[in-house]
Parts: structure tokens; C-alpha cells; sequence
């Protein structure tokens, strides 16, 4: 059998529709900023619980607009997590500001009181990342950026839909950026992402930032990004987001049998705590495994496509190395890189296969 990361085959299976509705699109020529992409915005800003949602380009442009907005540049840090993907601290490098990265806890998420810790006068905004859909701990993070008076931008691309207490990750902090790549819970046909605010004052900055600074076809507030969500993009994502909710809920539902049968496993395999008030939403279904790499190589050859979200930490990499860190400045993003690795855990999966992926890794363990 095998068990594919990758559902676009399967989620595109019955094309037509979208064809229609972008057939529609090309004779209305209406290509940029046109009412698809309001339309799109609006719809977001409401399964966030916003008001405002932004269209731009790519998650990593809805951050670092974001960053921008909020008058973030050089000589600035933000704070972020260390175990991030690299777009969260690109964003903030190519906004001029220095990556100061905070480790993360047991749960793959920014870690507090390492917030609270890497704080400088020179700190100029704190980036949570909600990581493969679970909440950071977004309460404490507000309370210590009310006392530093801070924004919190949070990159909310691995989350659309996640929640604590009752309020969606994204609406919690100043903005949020959010992605829809094609490999994200809700995804397009390329490039796209959001932000969202409840601030109109942002809302304004990121609608000139992202076409050229112009006012009017006429007019130039200042230098800016061509970074605007395409039509067509918002087309397809308006197709989707009506399956948002079904989507969600069966990663959720997927996620909760990995867990039932994996939890038997333990102490080979450590699942992050799982708290009631929060709702994650799976976008990586990740757990730390004892001799994670011969249980990838296992698993891979049983044509079970799992991965590791990721093997070399972003402190180490090259890209990073203008920030002076070392080896064991990060340690817990560093001992989990070591042992973490993800299972497919989308929507398109089928019984039989979530079966055979926990048989498979109760083989290895036996
Ligand atoms: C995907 C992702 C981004 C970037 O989104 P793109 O749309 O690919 O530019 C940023 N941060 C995190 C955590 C992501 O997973």
C-alpha cells in the first residue's frame, strides 16, 4: 500500500467546478484586486473572526507586509520561535530587522518565558508561530508583550482554523499572516496568503503595501510590493472554503485515532500533551519517536510517505549564519529535530490507510 503526504491528486479529483468558475474569471478579465478577491477577504476575515483579512502574494509576503506595517526595519528585533520554517524569520530579515529566535517547549511551540528572555530594548515586535496547527500559548505571550508594550504579529500560516479558548489563532494578536500554499490546510493553485487585523490603521498600510503604495491609479504614498492575492487564486480558495469545515475536522478526527494507537506506544513514542481548550488542527501530525530514523526508513519502505519537520534546525543552516548562533543555543528545537517525524494525517486518507500506518509503526516497535 502506499500512503501519500501529498492529497492535491485526490482533492482535485473532480475539477469541473473550479474550470467553471475560472472560465467565469477570464471573461470577466477582472485579474487583479478584482471582486473575487474581496469576496475571498471577506470570507476569511469571517471564518477567522476578524474584520479585515489582506490577499497578498504567499504567507511569507503576509508576514513580512505585516512586519512592515507595524514599522518594523533595520536596527529592530523580533522575537520568534526556533523552530520554525525559514520564511517566519525571512520575513523578518528582509524587513531589515534582526531574527532573534526563543526555543520551543515539548509541544513544538514558542516557549514563553524564552520570549520574556530575548527581549531587548531593541525589540520591536514578537512572531509566535502557531507550528503544524497547534495554538502557542498565546495568553502568557500577550500579557509579556503588553508589559514590554510590543505587537505580537503571529504566523498563523500552519493554522487556519485552530483555536483557544473559543477564539481562532489569528484573531488573538495585532495581525497574522497565513498561507495558502498548496501543501496548507486550505490551499490554492500556487501562491497566496492572508493577513488579518482588527485595525483599521493596518488594514490601510497593508492595502498600499501591497500594489505599489497607490492611493489612487495616480497616486504613490510611498515605495512598495507588487504582492496582491491573484483573482484566480481567490476563485479556487473560494471553491474550497466551503469544504473548510469538513476539512478540519477530519484531520482532527484522523488525528485523534493516530493518537488512540500511537499513546500505547509509548515510552518509544512520545506525543506532545494535548490540552482541551485548545483546538489544533493538524496541518503536521508530529511525535517524537525513539530511533526516529530507522523508524523513517521503516515506514518509507512500507510506501508510507512520512517526513521530519526538520532535520537541521534553522540556527544552523547557512541562511542563519549572520546571527552568531551555535550548536546548543536551542536545545530542545535541536534534541527534537533529532527525534520528531510527521505522518501523513490529511483529509483524503482513507481508513485502510490510517490503519496501515499505525500497524507499521507498531511492527517497528515490536
Ligand atoms: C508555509 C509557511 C510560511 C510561508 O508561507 P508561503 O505561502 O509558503 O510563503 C511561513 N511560516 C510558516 C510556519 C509556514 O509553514
Amino acid at each position: 500500500m502506499r500512503v501519500p503526504y501529498s492529497y492535491l491528486d485526490r482533492q482535485f479529483q473532480d475539477i469541473e467546478p473550479y474550470l467553471d468558475d475560472i472560465r467565469a474569471l477570464v471573461k470577466s478579465g477582472d485579474f487583479t484586486l478584482g471582486a473575487p478577491v474581496a469576496e475571498f477577504e471577506r470570507r476569511f476575515a469571517e471564518l477567522i473572526g476578524t474584520r479585515f483579512a489582506v490577499g497578498v502574494g504567499s504567507g511569507t509576503d503576509a508576514l513580512l507586509l505585516s512586519l512592515k506595517a507595524l514599522g518594523v526595519g533595520p536596527g529592530d528585533e523580533v522575537v520568534t520561535a526556533a523552530n520554525t520554517f525559514v520564511a517566519t524569520a525571512g520575513a523578518i530579515a528582509l524587513a531589515g530587522a534582526r531574527v532573534v529566535f526563543a526555543d520551543c517547549d515539548d509541544r513544538f511551540v514558542i516557549d514563553p518565558d524564552l520570549v520574556e528572555r530575548a527581549v531587548t530594548p531593541r525589540t520591536k515586535a514578537i512572531l509566535p508561530v502557531h507550528w503544524g496547527g497547534q495554538p502557542a500559548d498565546m495568553p502568557r505571550i500577550l500579557k509579556i508583550a503588553a508589559r514590554h508594550k510590543l505587537p505580537v504579529l503571529e504566523d498563523a500560516c500552519q493554522s487556519i482554523g485552530a483555536s483557544l479558548g473559543g477564539k481562532s489563532c489569528g484573531s488573538l494578536g495585532a495581525a497574522a499572516g497565513f498561507s495558502l500554499h498548496p501543501l496548507k490546510n486550505l490551499n490554492v493553485w500556487g501562491d497566496g496568503g492572508l493577513i488579518t487585523t482588527d485595525s483599521e490603521e493596518l488594514r490601510d498600510k497593508l492595502v498600499l503595501l501591497r500594489n505599489h503604495g497607490m492611493s489612487t491609479r495616480d497616486e504613490y504614498a510611498f515605495y512598495a510590493h507588487n504582492s496582491r492575492l491573484d483573482s484566480l487564486q481567490a476563485v479556487v480558495g473560494l471553491r474550497l472554503i466551503k469544504e473548510f469545515d469538513w476539512i478540519t475536522k477530519t484531520r482532527i478526527a484522523n488525528a485523534a485515532k493516530l493518537d488512540l494507537a500511537l499513546s500505547r506506544l509509548a515510552p518509544k513514542v512520545t506525543l506532545p500533551r494535548r490540552a482541551p481548550e485548545e483546538r489544533h488542527v493538524y496541518h503536521l501530525y508530529q511525535f517524537l519517536a525513539h530511533d526516529r530514523d530507522r523508524l523513517l526508513k521503516h515506514l518509507q519502505e512500507r510506501g508510507i510517505e512520512a517526513k521530519v519537520h526538520y532535520p537541521v534546525p534553522l540556527h544552523l543552516q547557512s541562511a542563519s549564519r549572520g546571527l552568531g548562533c551555535k550548536a546548543g543555543d536551542f536545545p530542545k528545537a535541536e534534541s527534537q529535530a533529532k527525534a520528531t517525524i510527521t505522518l501523513p494525517v490529511h483529509q483524503h486518507l482513507t481508513a485502510e490507510e490510517l490503519a496501515y500506518m499505525i500497524s507499521c509503526v507498531e511492527e517497528f516497535y515490536s
